[in-house]
């Protein structure tokens, strides 16, 4: 068995000056962070978990603004 000759990374500079160790994706060269394909969600998984994430936000600015509504009428 021959360790060197399979062994492929990605290859693409980090933030620290190293070289990214990720295995590349089928056919890019490029592993999946250096890949240029983080567009958004691609995926019906990934845009529901974006929508999610986008609800709880909203849900926590509408209880914050309720919470400084109701500190106001309080002290008012
Ligand atoms: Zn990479």
């Amino acid at each position: 068995m021959s360790l060197s000759q399979t062994e492929q990374v990605c290859g693409a500079r980090t933030r620290d000056g190293g070289t990214c160790q990720e295995a590349p994706i089928n056919g890019t060269g490029r592993c999946r962070l250096h890949g240029g394909a983080s567009t958004g969600p691609k995926t019906a998984e990934g845009r529901k978990r974006t929508s999610e994430a986008n609800k709880q936000r909203w849900r926590k600015i509408a209880v914050a603004l309720m919470l400084l509504e109701q500190r106001k009428g309080a002290s008012g």
